[in-house]
């Protein structure tokens, strides 16, 4: 057990719905504090770089497409253990295999529009934060 960064996008599809609050007290509820919050829109160039490690695989483009096609809340969260916690609160990839009470099972429709991104290991956490934040912006 240790104490924990990761990132956490709430993906347009979530923001349109009006459920960033409803999401946000999800980790809350569940140990997770937020460190850094921001909303904002990816352009191309960022959801393509974000998404770098899948550009080969057939969904990048609309991948890409729905990162941007709204806005979204870019979090670190953090906590012990919070880049396992938060993948197991997020749910499977596709909402369809999402445990009941996960984010995904409540907010999400489809494996293309599904509500939540987070960080799938520690070095992903550091780049993908690092990738959004600096250092100053995020609380201790
Ligand atoms: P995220 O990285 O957004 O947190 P994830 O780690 O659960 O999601 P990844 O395998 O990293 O899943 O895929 C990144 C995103 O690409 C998914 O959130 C999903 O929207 C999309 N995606 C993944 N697999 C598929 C697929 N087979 N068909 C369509 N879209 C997919
Ligand atoms: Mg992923």
């Amino acid at each position: 057990m240790s104490v924990e960064k990761t990132l956490s996008i709430i993906k347009p599809d979530a923001v349109r719905k009006n459920v960033v609050g409803q999401i946000l007290s999800k980790f809350e509820a569940n140990g997770l504090k937020v460190a850094a919050m921001k909303m904002k829109r990816l352009s191309k160039a960022e959801a393509e770089g974000f998404y770098a490690e899948h550009k080969e695989r057939g969904f990048f483009g609309d991948l890409v497409q729905f990162m941007i096609s709204g806005p979204v809340v870019v979090l670190v969260l953090a906590g012990q253990d919070a880049i396992l916690k938060n993948r197991a609160l997020m749910g499977a990839t596709d909402p369809k295999k999402a445990e009941p009470g996960t984010i995904r099972a409540d907010f999400a429709e489809s494996i293309d529009e599904n509500a939540v991104h987070g960080s799938d290991s520690a070095t992903s956490a550091a780049r993908e934060i690092a990738f959004f934040f600096d250092a100053a912006e995020i609380v201790n």
